[in-house]
């Protein structure tokens, strides 16, 4: 029996750890087969993550994060989460491999997942020229034309990564105006190895084998185009993962975990939630770490208050003999 169990790492598990652990609650986090360390590891530099004037690159950032956790006793399991049954006092965590960690509290900080375009192509050549990870595949289209679809600083970053590898990189963007930020929007617009397909859907990725080229619409007139394209990036947002706490944690419509805040309160007593998961708001590493941070901090009170409410029963039952 754990105090603590943290399903999912990134900024926010990995915050939680650290506070849990360092308050002596030897957390168990559960932190992902493939994907421990979140999104972050799949980026490139990060600039604006405070305390590093020169930016630091993603996965970096996570290591210093996994170790600083561990540092402190938290135990780390590279696995996935597949089960859990957070109703009771107690609370059960199944991982892929059949284990199983029981604890007074839970941490919920499982982020979000790539979205999907949901067009006719895009599964079938998933891993053939479609992908959610510039970072990871970029170097496979050398010297190749590739697309990238979203307009948000995703899609901007990974654009801009891809110049490195691509002959050329078009942004597909359903509206006319970027969603990124001013700096990044501005960067790329300058950027002459990236051109922009305005007000344009991707309705549908062609190819045999792999990747051949994409069917655009344009948003205003429904006219259709054939781009011809190595490799197709897509960058359209995240939803939150949240698929494993249904009919148990309270979401919202869209998935995202409700919270009492300003504090990491989910509906169940004990169960405490952080970053992406319930955020669709602000969505950055530093935010992430911080409600991860205040979960960690709830989690502890919600433990010393089962010791102050046990250590009150015990003397009840004393003086009743
Ligand atoms: P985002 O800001 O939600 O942007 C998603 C983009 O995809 C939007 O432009 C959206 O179009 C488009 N989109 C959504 N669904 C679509 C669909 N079905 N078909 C076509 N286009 C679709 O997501 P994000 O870019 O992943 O960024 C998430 C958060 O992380 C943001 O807060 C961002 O600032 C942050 N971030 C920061 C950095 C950095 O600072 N280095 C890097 C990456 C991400 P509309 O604009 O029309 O809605």
């Amino acid at each position: 029996m754990r105090d603590v169990v943290v399903v999912g790492s990134g900024p926010s598990g990995y915050t939680a750890a650290i506070y849990a652990a360092r308050a002596g609650l030897e957390p168990v986090v559960i932190a992902g087969a493939v994907t421990a360390g979140g999104a972050l590891v799949q980026t490139t530099e990060v600039e604006n993550f405070p305390g590093f004037p020169d930016g630091v690159m993603g996965p970096d950032l996570m290591d210093s994060m996994q170790r600083q956790a561990e540092r402190f006793g938290a135990d780390l399991v590279f696995d996935d989460a597949v089960e859990l049954d957070l109703t009771g006092p107690v609370k059960v965590v199944r991982d892929r491999t059949g284990r199983t960690y029981r604890s007074r509290a839970v941490v919920l900080a499982t982020g979000s997942g790539y979205r999907r375009l949901d067009v006719p192509g895009e599964e079938r050549l998933t891993g053939h020229g479609v992908s959610w990870c510039a970072t990871c595949d970029g170097f496979f289209f050398r010297g190749k034309d590739v697309v990238v679809v979203g307009g948000g600083d995703s899609a901007v970053e990974e654009a801009t990564f891809l110049t490195r590898f691509a002959s050329s990189v078009t942004l597909v963007h359903r509206r006319d105006t970027l969603r990124a930020s001013k700096i990044m929007a501005e960067r790329a617009a300058a950027d002459p190895r990236i051109t922009f397909a305005w007000n344009s859907e991707v309705v549908e990725v062609l190819g045999e084998e792999k990747v051949e080229a994409v069917t655009l619409r344009d948003s205003r007139s429904g006219e259709q185009r054939r781009l011809e394209t190595a490799g197709v990036f897509i960058a359209i947002g995240h939803d939150p993962r949240s698929e494993l706490l249904k009919g148990q944690v309270r979401t919202d419509s869209e998935g995202y975990v409700l919270v009492d805040s300003p504090t990491t309160h989910t509906n169940l007593p004990g169960v405490f939630a952080c970053g992406d998961l319930v955020d669709s708001r602000y969505r950055q590493a530093i935010t992430a770490s911080g409600t991860g941070c205040a979960a960690a901090l709830d989690a502890e009170r919600y433990l010393t208050s089962l010791a102050d409410a046990r250590l009150t029963g015990d003397a009840v039952q004393a003086a009743v003999g």
